[in-house]
């Protein structure tokens, strides 16, 4: 499969990366931040790595033809507290909208600790990867996730990684894209 990948930072001050994929003719928005519609205007699906205000709150901008996140991050969307913007943000953020879970339509990897639910979502070439892995270190735990569940999904990841090829990117939901292979060399949360 030929991806194209844009990425936008979005959701000031948190400068959050959004991306933008053409499948099949279709656009793919993972986690739209404040500010996407002056990126993508098209009808698109919405694919949420976790439910933090930053990566959602440019949904209600979008013409959403269906949203994806998982199960356990799905309350997130409409509830101000979880989603943090009752804390962060000037507005709240409530995403009246039906859902969709992500596993059953995308290739996933479950990755709780930043937050319960998050994902990687896994494409031929592309791993995004949210708040869960940086380019050179790992999403918090204390907003709303779990220390022990982090330990074992960085075990998890770490088997992930060494699995697919070194070239493929890794896009996280904040900073700078990286391949496999860079990752491995500068996320010391990786070294052997
Ligand atoms: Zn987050």
């Amino acid at each position: 499969m030929d991806l194209k990948v844009s990425r936008f930072v979005t959701s000031p001050p948190f400068e959050t990366n959004t991306y933008v994929l053409e499948v099949l003719g279709e656009t793919l928005v993972v986690d739209p931040g404040e500010g996407i519609s002056r990126f993508v205007n098209e009808p698109a699906f919405v694919l949420v790595t976790h439910g933090h205000c930053d990566h959602i709150s440019g949904v209600p901008e979008l013409k959403v033809k269906k949203l994806f996140v998982s199960k356990e991050d799905s309350h997130m969307l409409s509830d101000p507290k979880a989603n943090l913007s009752a804390d962060f943000m000037d507005w709240n953020v409530v995403l009246d909208l039906p859902f969709e879970e992500i596993e059953k339509f995308f290739n996933v990897l479950a990755v709780p600790g930043h937050t319960r639910g998050s994902r990687f979502v896994v494409f031929e070439g592309v791993v995004f990867t949210g708040d869960t892995v940086f380019a050179d270190t790992i999403g918090r735990v204390d907003l709303s996730g779990s220390e022990e569940e982090m330990e074992r999904t960085l075990e998890k990841v770490r088997r992930f990684f060494s699995e697919i090829p070194k070239d493929w990117l890794v896009c996280p939901g904040h900073g700078e894209v990286v391949t496999v292979g860079e990752l491995l060399k500068k996320n010391p949360f990786f070294h052997e």
